[in-house]
């Protein structure tokens, strides 16, 4: 037998961690590893198998597009793309769209889109208001928007023109606020940094600020898009409206495929501003229509409210039961369990153990993003896997 382990370490830049877990198959709410043992998967990519692994709808697509048309460049019109376009625009607040490959690329074409808009519209105006704790991707304008010190620190000298403040403090973007200033830049609910939900009338007052100092408001709906909330887009649930947002992870339902959306007073761009190799493909555009389209027609953003309920109670349960868990917090199908120390990595291990999987998304809590397919008894079934391993495996020594 092949040990991918020793090969992967031999071969394999040494970048991340990985679970101990060789995967070969995936079917729905289930991952499959070399011996056949099979676990439920509530990573879900993270939060990129919006229709669970392999749905039919997807693989039809792949199949079918596959056979047409794979790749054209974009000096080219192609069909999928502009059936994509449409879909997301009759569905959101925006009026036009671009394609990438990758949420960090797509962050990366929404922040150069304001900074255009500030170099027209407002005076050469450049610096983004970023938040501590945020995630927005690894290229390096991605890691200097983010919060995370440790993914910035060995490549300086970073990007110049960002500003961090804490999230979910209306207040401090407008201290922080200059003559400067060109944009906002937030996720609606930070998925890397613990799932962090933030209060009722948060986004509605840094709405209103950035009407009352004409800025951008800019949301990385990467991990929060495409019904993971509960709504086919997260801003609906803070009832505002942003300027640009973009799209990542389940918009493609796990393969490689992003946007970046602006309405039409921040679309700046002219021919020539921007542009890309493999973004907006047929292939890739194809699945992420199918994959939206029946997103939209199966409502599956009402599904993932419902589910939602049902992580909720049992979650808020496990809370009264267990004095080691400290908070629960999410929307839809995008929770955290917080424990009172490190506990993530253990908990993890043990779920994966007893065949569930989840993520240590912080040292001291494990996320859930489960596909949001996921059907009532999965749901229960791995809730229940979870809340063993917390109770049992995962409880300080008395
Ligand atoms: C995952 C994520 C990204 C980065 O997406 P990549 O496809 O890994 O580049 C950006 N923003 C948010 C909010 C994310 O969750």
């Amino acid at each position: 037998m092949t040990n991918w382990r020793e090969k992967e370490a031999k071969y394999f830049l040494r970048a991340g961690r990985r679970m101990p877990l060789l995967t070969v198959r995936g079917e729905g709410s289930f991952l499959y590893d070399d011996t056949g043992k099979r676990y439920l998967d509530f990573f879900g990519g993270p939060a990129t198998i919006s229709l669970g692994h392999s749905h039919p709808v997807i693989v039809n697509a792949l199949r079918e597009q596959a056979q047409e048309l794979i790749h054209v460049s974009n000096q080219f019109y192609s069909i999928p793309q502009i059936q994509l376009a449409e879909l997301l625009i009759e569905h959101s607040v925006f009026d036009r769209v671009y394609f990438m490959n990758s949420g960090a690329e797509a962050n990366e074409g929404a922040l150069k889109l304001a900074r255009k808009w500030g170099k027209e519209k407002k005076g050469g105006a450049y610096e983004i208001i970023a938040a501590d704790n945020a995630f927005h991707g690894r290229t390096l304008q991605a890691v200097t928007a983010g919060g995370t010190e440790r993914y910035k620190a060995p490549f300086g000298p970073l990007p110049p023109g960002f500003v961090h403040v804490p999230f979910n403090d209306a207040g401090a973007i407008k201290r922080a606020t200059t003559p400067d200033t060109v944009a906002v830049f937030l996720e609606p609910i930070q998925g890397e940094g613990g799932i962090n939900v933030p209060d009722d009338g948060y986004f509605k007052q840094v709405r209103a600020w950035c009407d009352e100092r004409g800025i951008l408001l800019i949301l990385d709906e990467v991990q929060t898009g495409c019904g993971r909330t509960g709504r086919l887009f997260a801003y609906e649930l803070f009832g505002i409206e942003p300027d640009i947002m973009t799209l990542g992870k389940g918009i493609g339902g796990g393969v490689p495929l992003s946007a970046f959306l602006a309405k039409e007073h921040a679309a700046v761009f002219t021919p020539g501003d921007h542009g890309t190799t493999y973004g907006g493909e047929p292939l890739m555009t194809r699945v992420g229509y199918e994959v939206m389209r029946y997103m939209i027609e199966q409502d599956l953003p009402a599904r993932a409210a419902a589910k939602g309920k049902i992580i909720e109670r049992r979650l808020h349960s496990l809370l009264d039961r267990c004095p080691h868990v400290t908070e629960v917090r999410g929307k839809g199908l995008m929770w955290a369990i917080e424990f009172s120390s490190d506990l993530g990595e253990r908990v993890t291990n043990a779920a994966l153990e007893n065949g569930l999987i989840v993520n240590n998304v912080r040292p001291n809590a494990v996320r859930l993003t489960p596909p949001l397919t996921v059907s009532d008894e999965e749901l229960e079934q791995g809730l229940a896997i979870l809340e063993h391993v917390i109770e049992r495996d995962a409880a300080p020594a008395k």
